[in-house]
């Protein structure tokens, strides 16, 4: 049933099924549904901001039989935007419809430490690492890696949950305790130059697209901002380059996949972490690059020729998080006013400190030009919603 050949091709008309309906997978049914295709969201959320701009919510969990034998009957193939999913779920469900990127990509991005020894074991470098299982596994990490160090909870961590930075060795066990979890892995604090992404995007007939690598900034372990080009050293662009490229071609990725990056003051080129899905960092390609990442996804799921990558020019990213929205929602009309910036709104309701509201680009002639643009755009934005005078 869910053999799929180089040649199988799913034309626009095609209904794709989309596990998860946050943002990733609302700007996916965007680009989807442009291009004329039918989008199912599954999320046990009664109103996620997929679900706005999908053809149907169904409203419950993939680890549901039911849910899945609904879909099952109502999609034609199934791509997910966020990795933290029961895998034995989403492999039930890869046997009788096609699952992309497939259950193998999935279940080693969404557990910290079998993907650090993926990647260790294909001799990709990234900061040196212990698994943590137990109170003595910390006591070797200490004695092997040490401190300053990152313990990273191996599941369900994302941006900056689930985290925690421990300097000193008696800090250790405690801070094992706090992340409330029975495996970790122990990371080596890089004390890196720059933070950088690049996603790559492969289809089924084995077609691969890279797009030019973006320069990121967190704040709290969240993406802040990015820009594109990078302006990184040529060397080290070849090298991320042909990282994610290996990775896509060992797991024979069809969709696509963002690999995060460290770039350290002594020029070596350190794996953080990987996603095969739409990426935060990628979201200046809707209005920057001839084809945006996610369409670029639909084309490679539905394998489509890919489209090309190029920027059309320099561009730049400002996450709005929830605390934005503290005291009072801001006056997004003022950012409108802004030549070349542009607002992005996920219509999630109930703005937390931390959660991801929405999003603006700026595009520039020079990347520092559209970073000026969106930093002055979303200051004002800052400075809108704590002026309480009426207008
Ligand atoms: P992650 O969830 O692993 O992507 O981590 C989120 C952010 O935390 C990264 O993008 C870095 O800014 C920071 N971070 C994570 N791991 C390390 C590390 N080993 N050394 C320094 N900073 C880190």
């Amino acid at each position: 049933m869910t053999a799929a050949y180089p040649y199988t091709i799913w034309e626009p008309g095609a209904t794709i099924g989309v596990l998860g309906g946050g943002q990733l997978g609302r700007m996916f049914a965007m680009a989807a549904r442009r291009m004329g295709y039918r989008i199912r969201v599954v999320d046990p959320d009664p109103h996620p901001p997929a679900a706005a701009v999908a053809d149907e919510h169904l409203c419950g969990s993939v680890a549901d039989p039911d849910v899945r034998r609904r879909l099952i009957a109502s999609v034609d193939l199934v791509t997910y935007e966020f990795e933290h999913l029961p895998t034995e779920a989403v492999q039930e469900l890869s046997q009788h419809r096609p699952v992309y990127p497939g259950p193998e990509v999935l279940r080693i991005a969404q557990h910290r430490i079998l993907e650090k020894q993926f990647l260790a074991a294909a001799g990709i470098p990234t900061a040196r690492f212990w698994p943590i299982r137990s109170e003595q596994d910390i006591q070797a990490a200490l004695s092997q890696i040490g401190t300053p160090a990152v313990l990273k909870a191996a599941r369900h961590g994302y941006d900056g949950k689930g985290q925690v930075r421990v300097d000193q060795p008696d800090q250790a066990v405690e801070a094992f305790q706090q992340l409330r979890t029975s495996e970790a892995v122990w990371e080596a604090w890089v004390d890196f130059h720059t933070e950088f992404s690049v996603i790559v995007a492969r289809n089924l007939r084995g077609q691969m697209v890279t797009f030019p690598a973006v320069r990121n900034w967190h704040r709290r372990h969240i993406l802040d901002v990015s820009v594109a080009p990078a302006g990184l050293p040529e060397e080290a662009t070849r090298q991320a380059e042909a990282i994610a490229q290996s990775i896509a071609q060992h797991f024979r990725l069809v969709g696509l996949i963002c690999v995060e990056y460290f770039y350290t003051e002594d020029h070596q080129v350190l794996v953080n972490e990987i996603a095969p899905r739409p990426h935060n960092s990628g979201h200046l390609t809707i209005e920057a690059a001839v084809t945006s990442q996610f369409e670029q996804h639909l084309r490679a799921i539905c394998n489509l020729p890919l489209g090309t990558t190029q920027l059309r020019c320099p561009a730049a990213m400002a996450n709005l998080l929830g605390e934005l929205w503290i005291p009072q929602a801001p006056r997004f009309s003022l950012v409108c006013g802004i030549p070349g910036v542009y607002l992005h709104l996920y219509g999630k309701r109930g703005a937390t400190v931390g959660r991801k509201m929405g999003h603006l680009t700026a595009i520039g002639t020079s990347p520092a030009q559209a970073l000026r643009r969106v930093r002055r755009a979303r200051h004002l934005l800052q400075k809108s919603a704590c002026d309480t005078t009426p207008y």
